[in-house]
């Protein structure tokens, strides 16, 4: 599914709701958190059954980003496209200076 393709699937399907727009900032928070708790149940409990409740809540985190960015008149597809114009210069700088130091602390956290 494209991005736009998910706004517009988002809109139909909460677009008729009206959630007030700081309602869907907090839920978004709310949603982050979610994900949050299951990373450390995941990475610190070692529950690794947890991935798919995991993915869920990442699929929630997105949903509410989505409406908040309709909510807004937020073209995401096109507001990604900037973002990756303008990191993808800077990444190639990114991958020759932290390179070596996050593959050292990838190999000792992960
Ligand atoms: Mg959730």
């Amino acid at each position: 599914m494209k991005l736009y393709e998910a706004q517009e699937t988002v809109f139909k399907l909460l677009g008729g709701i009206r959630h007030p727009r700081m309602a869907t900032a907090l839920k978004l928070s709310e949603e982050v958190g979610e994900v949050s708790k299951e990373i450390v149940e995941i990475e610190v409990y070692g529950k690794t059954e947890r991935f798919e409740k995991l993915k869920e809540e990442m699929s929630d985190t997105l949903v509410c980003l989505i409406e908040m960015a309709n909510n807004y008149g937020i073209d995401l597809a096109r507001e990604f496209e900037k973002k990756i114009a303008y990191l993808t210069p800077r990444a190639e700088g990114w991958v020759k200076d932290f390179q070596e130091v996050l593959n050292l602390k990838r190999d000792k956290l992960d």
